[in-house]
């Protein structure tokens, strides 16, 4: 007889479930909480786009777009994209929901993003972000609120142990003549670059900076810094945001050599990076992406924003609380289970998290209260019934008291 195959969870995709599922929600929870305190607003939008949304403002030299983009044409023929971050999708949106007429915004998004990667610890095909982004403000302010927010979030996730990277990639200025710079130095080292730095010198020398490659790092660790490059203003944008972390006690170092995949970041460029996840040892990341919504068509319009990964937050939380309940209710026999079953939805409709533990023998029972956290256990039986009262033990202690059925809830409150 022919075996059924059973389906397989597609490589690089999770079911999140148990002690996963109760990081995430600690994370996803704690960001919830703190974007409020920050006053950034939830929006959601949708999970595909026309392709050309990531394609035109990413950059098409990126490894995001070039090779990690799932890309599929539908029924109508129209060519989409999985989303593989939040920060164009937002822009799109902006655009086209008029959204320029709140300007600034400040918003907050979280869910599944999807990029074609060897999955790997801390690397997925379809993997979460959490993300927050200030649009149409230039102020370096806005920078710095972004990053203290950042620093929050991890400090009230209890994660230890990551340090803030800061760089300037200054302005459009700034960025052409250290590009070429770079672009002279690299021409010489040609010899010692790899084959993929080779290709990013044509396309995108600045990514040579960060090559993991070690046949790339003599020449990119020799490289010329952007500072002999900076302009003025952007100098002293640079400065604001070094001072405004200062002020808000949010500690920070300046690395040269960081710059980000994606072609539209400006001025501020940042990573919250530890060494407690190995090759995937970036939690947060972000920047000022001023060129963004102009290279979708729209008004030259400033944004800064960041992403991190839920995973790799996930990962770096001590143990998550175990979910605990209010009471488990154990009756015993026939007609105290039909009067647990009344007790079990009055107790609910009051807003107790209660269960019913109707199998087993009484310590087995007890035991089930026990590993589902509960404080107490309501004991029903034939005396119980009869008296109207059911007995309470807690728990923690072992006590045992009477308590009226009508008194359940205000007692176990
Ligand atoms: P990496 O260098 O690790 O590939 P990235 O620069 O591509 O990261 P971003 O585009 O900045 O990452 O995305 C923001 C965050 O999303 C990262 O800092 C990381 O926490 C998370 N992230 C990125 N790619 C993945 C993935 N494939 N699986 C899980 N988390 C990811
Ligand atoms: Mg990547």
């Amino acid at each position: 007889m022919a075996r059924i195959q059973t389906p397989h969870r597609v490589r690089g995709t999770q079911d999140i479930f148990g002690d996963d599922q109760r990081r995430f929600a600690q994370v996803l929870g704690t960001f919830d909480r703190v974007k409020a305190l920050y006053g950034f607003q939830r929006v959601d939008i949708p999970i595909f786009e026309a392709t050309e949304v990531f394609s035109r403002s990413i950059g098409e030299t990126t490894d995001v777009v070039s090779k990690e983009m799932y890309t599929f044409p539908d029924r109508g023929g129209d060519l989409l994209t999985l989303r593989p971050e939040f920060t164009a999708g937002l822009a799109r949106a902006f655009l086209t929901e008029g959204w320029q007429q709140h300007a600034p915004l400040k918003l907050a998004t979280s869910g599944p993003v999807f990029r074609y990667e060897r999955p790997q610890k801390g690397r997925y095909r379809q993997f979460h972000q959490i993300d927050a982004e200030v649009i149409g403000a230039a102020e370096p302010m806005a920078d710095v609120e972004l990053l203290v927010m950042a620093d929050q979030l991890l400090r009230d996730l209890g994660i230890e142990g990551v340090t803030l990277q800061l760089n300037t990639l200054g302005d459009a200025a700034t960025r052409d003549a250290w590009r070429a710079a770079l672009v002279a130095h690299f021409e010489q080292h040609r010899a010692d670059l790899s084959e993929d730095s080779l290709t990013r010198l044509e396309k995108n020398p600045l990514r040579i900076l960060d090559s993991k490659d070690p046949r790339d790092r003599p020449a990119a660790d020799s490289a010329p810094d952007i500072d002999a490059y900076l302009t003025e203003e952007a100098r002293a944008f640079f400065d604001a945001v070094t001072a405004g972390l200062d002020a808000a006690g949010v500690a920070w170092t300046r690395n040269p050599r960081l710059v980000r995949g994606l072609d539209y970041y400006r001025h501020t460029a940042f990573e919250f990076v530890t060494d407690r996840l190995g090759a995937q040892g970036t939690v947060l990341a972000g920047g000022r992406y001023d060129g963004l919504i102009g290279s979708l068509g729209g008004p030259e319009t400033p944004g800064v924003g960041w992403a991190a990964g839920v995973e790799r937050l996930a990962m770096l939380l001590a143990e998550p609380a175990r979910p605990a309940i209010d009471a488990v209710i154990v009756p015993m026999g026939a007609a105290a289970e039909a009067c647990g079953i009344g007790l079990l939805a009055a107790l609910r409709r009051a807003g107790l998290a209660v269960d019913m533990a109707y199998k087993g023998k009484m310590k087995q029972r007890l035991a089930k209260a026990d590993a589902q956290g509960a404080r107490a256990a309501i004991i029903i039986g034939d005396d119980e019934i009869a008296a109207g009262a059911a007995a309470v033990k807690s728990l923690a202690d072992g006590t045992q008291r009477a308590v009226a059925f009508d008194a359940l809830a205000e007692a176990l409150r």
